[in-house]
């Protein structure tokens, strides 16, 4: 079966080449894709119904299928639960921000890198998830959205349209998107084409683990996205304990990558920083961050969403407004990321391996 969902518009004209059709068809085919959201074969009405059944033999879409969605009281941030073709399950979370919708996306059907505070990697991997997988978890939701706001999915441009458009996407749920690149390449591909939800690159923040010959590559390519490194210590040691990517790439060599990617695409990158109480969060840890780090770098602090399997506490909001003074004073632009949904399976992973263990 053809994955018909994770094609660029050049592929799908190949593919409609090969089934003896004109190059306009999979322009046609595309737009029913990706702007009208459809999820099959049959919603696609200028297409000769003959050809309609030759792609529901041939191709499938991926439509990833909601299993549950849990929606916050308190700022109606959304997790979503959706089962994939081969049965995986995958997180997504919907967060609403003054600028717009953001969606956080999976790109990976759980993950190798086991970090230790994560829950998304206590099974490990099963496999990286397809372009139009990574896609489909955005376009599900957008169906979502508009299906509950207009009624049906508006005209792309129309007023309603933008009013409700998902505008921002962070790759930052299960999976470590760098080792999953070519098909993360792909995704970025479709998911900013102008016949698309044509998201602006300047929209999409990708978070990676640091795996330096990925990140080294993907700044040749010059794309305007977002990069950013998840650093979670201030040193060699430290971070050995947390991240086992680090006994392959040394701290040093991932935050010189960051700089480096900086340089090239003109494109600031930002540092994650998971605060563990007792652990991480130290005066000692904030002076030697400053070390470590450049005047001017910019970290994002996330007080560490508790896993019940591991004994990692958060500090208190004072305790981390106090470790973010302390990089303000080293020159570190440092901010306390607002925690959403507190009140859903908040931590990634966590609503996948509540069902997983049912
Ligand atoms: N693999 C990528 C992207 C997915 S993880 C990466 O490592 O960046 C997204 C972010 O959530 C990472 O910064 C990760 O370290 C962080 N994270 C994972 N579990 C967490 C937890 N329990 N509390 C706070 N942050 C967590």
């Amino acid at each position: 079966m053809e994955d018909i969902s994770s094609r660029n518009i050049d592929e799908l004209k190949n593919y409609a080449a090969s089934l003896g059709e004109k190059p306009f068809r999979a322009k046609q085919i595309y737009k029913w894709l990706h702007q009208s959201l459809s999820e099959s074969f049959e919603e696609m009405t200028d297409i000769p119904k003959a050809l309609r059944t030759r792609l529901s033999n041939q191709a499938y879409i991926t439509a990833p299928e909601k299993v549950e969605v849990q929606i916050s009281k308190e700022d109606g941030t959304r997790k979503y639960l959706f089962r994939l073709p081969d049965d995986s399950l995958v997180e997504t979370v919907l967060m609403r921000y003054k600028y717009g919708l953001s969606v956080c996306i999976s790109s990976q059907v759980g993950c190798r890198m086991g970090c230790a505070f994560c829950a998304s990697g206590m099974n490990g991997l099963a496999r990286g998830l397809t372009p139009g997988e990574m896609l489909g978890q955005i376009e599900a939701i957008q169906r979502d959205i508009f299906n509950e706001t207009a009624g049906a999915v508006p005209k792309p441009d129309s007023e309603e349209y933008l009013r409700n458009r998902i505008s921002h996407v962070v790759v930052m749920g299960t999976g470590e998107p760098l080792d999953n690149y070519d098909n993360l390449l792909s995704f970025i591909r479709l998911l900013t084409d102008e016949n698309g939800l044509h998201l602006s690159q300047r929209n999409l923040t990708v978070s990676t683990c640091g795996i330096v010959p990925k990140i080294n590559e993907l700044a040749e390519k010059k794309l305007e996205i977002t990069l950013a490194l998840s650093l979670h210590a201030p040193t060699q040691e430290k971070r050995k304990k947390l991240m086992p990517i680090a006994n392959r790439y040394d701290i040093h060599e991932a935050v010189d990558a960051m700089k480096s990617y900086q340089e090239k695409t003109g494109r600031r990158v930002t540092f994650e920083y998971s605060l563990i109480k007792g652990v991480n969060d130290t005066d000692e840890d904030a002076e030697e961050l400053s070390e470590l780090l450049w005047r001017g770098a910019h970290m994002n602090l996330i007080p560490v969403n508790p896993v019940k399997e591991r004994s990692f506490a958060a500090p208190t909001r004072a305790a981390a407004m106090d470790f973010q003074r302390k990089l303000e004073k080293f020159g570190i632009n440092a901010t306390i990321r607002r925690e959403m949904g507190q009140d859903i399976d908040g931590a990634c992973g966590q609503l996948r391996r509540r069902h997983l263990e049912r």
